[in-house]
């Protein structure tokens, strides 16, 4: 018996339909088109190792995560394809990277130098990228100076192997495209240059999700997939492939049913009376699980039916409206995220109650909550 799985309330993941819904992109994907599946923050919260062995199964043979622990779950997990490593990497992760053959992007002469000289002295190489900042400033060499920088790393250290160039959209998946095109046509600029043409470079890559649906002359050689697979888009009016499906759904037990009368008072600050006589059930999740801090706002779903937040939700704890339902008992399912008979609550449920995007709402489930694969 695992004892730290038994917790009254839970994260699903339906792997037949990640599986599906992998397949289904597979089947609208351009030919010689490369892909890579972001699993950063364990995969947007569905689970790093299971996302990406589907991942190749269905012909992405790319990876991505933000941190070396990222990187090390997967190698751990006997997965060798390569990792591209997001973001400015320090000598620590640098030296992680030579060990673990984990793709950094060098982005300055500070950089390459000192990963340089970790490999010098393992007597290695490295493949390495170099992502350009097209209008974002976040990371990366600015456009103006990517084209210079392109060819110094390829030229001047010797344990460096430049294998790719990429970028990132500021805003891919909405309707206005003007500033998704402006940096497509400086990423452009850099990447039809002579000087990178020239050293033809396999992976040159600028699109997530929404560049993928939406922008098809940004794909270039390789696009980068993250929420896409979870059945999530990242916006209303993006394109979208039909049959993709959500993957992941919360789940809780009714711990405690309770009679309310007149004048009775629900939860911290007191933000509930009671006008009426009434039933509620207490549920073991609150905000420390990752549900939005919400007060008398949002529903969940038991016996397939929209049941209220009754007063303010605490760290572990919330109260729901039962009055309407006459046969609730004890140890009922209840569904915070998911389907349950002819009701869903989706992400962009949460995200009007929580105030914030779908991709917040997906990685937000936190690890105290058991990650169950049906
Ligand atoms: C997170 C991330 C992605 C994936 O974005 P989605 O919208 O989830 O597809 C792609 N590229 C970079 C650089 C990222 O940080």
């Amino acid at each position: 018996m695992d004892f730290s799985l038994i917790r009254n309330a839970w994260v699903e993941i339906n792997t037949a339909q990640l599986a599906e819904n992998f397949a289904i992109i597979e089947q609208y994907a351009p030919a010689n088109l490369k892909r890579l599946c972001v699993v950063k923050d364990n995969a947007y919260g569905h689970g790093a190792v299971t996302t990406a062995r589907l991942a190749l199964e269905n012909g992405y043979s790319y990876f991505a995560v933000e941190t070396i622990k990222e990187a090390l779950e997967l190698r751990q997990a006997d997965i060798k394809a390569p990792i591209l490593l997001f973001g400015e990497a320090s000598l620590e992760e640098l030296k992680a990277c030579a060990a673990l053959k984990i793709t950094p992007c060098i982005n300055s002469a500070y950089r390459a130098e000192q990963l340089n000289n970790v490999l010098k002295q393992a007597n290695q190489t490295l493949n390495v990228q170099v992502e350009v900042d097209t209008g974002m400033s976040r990371w990366g060499v600015p456009d103006t100076h990517a084209v210079e920088w392109i060819t110094t790393l390829s030229q001047q250290y010797s344990h460096l192997r430049l294998e790719g160039v990429m970028s990132h959209f500021a805003m891919s998946d909405e309707a206005d495209k003007s500033f998704a095109l402006h940096q497509l046509g400086r990423f452009k600029q850099v990447v039809h240059h002579p000087d990178v043409q020239r050293l033809k470079l396999p992976y040159i890559h600028m699109s997530n999700t929404g560049g993928l649906l939406d922008l098809p002359d940004a794909h270039f050689t390789m696009v980068r997939t993250g929420i896409l697979p979870f059945g999530i888009y990242p916006s209303l009016v993006c394109n979208q492939y039909p049959g993709l499906k959500p993957v992941m759904s919360v789940k809780a037990k009714v711990m405690t049913l309770r009679d309310l009368a007149i004048g009775d008072k629900v939860g911290y600050g007191m933000h509930f009376t009671a006008t009426k006589p009434m039933k509620i059930a207490v549920l073991p999740i609150g905000y420390g699980d990752g549900y939005p801090r919400v007060r008398n706002n949002g529903y969940v779903l038991i016996h397939g039916s929209q049941c209220p937040v009754v007063g303010g939700n605490a760290m572990d704890a919330m109260m729901v409206d039962v009055t309407h339902l006459p046969d609730v008992a004890l140890e009922d399912e209840v569904v915070l995220m998911g389907q349950q008979g002819h009701e869903y609550i989706g992400p962009r449920d949460l995200v009007a109650w929580k105030h914030t995007v779908c991709y917040e709402i997906l990685t937000n489930w936190r690890s105290r909550l058991p990650r169950i694969e049906v």
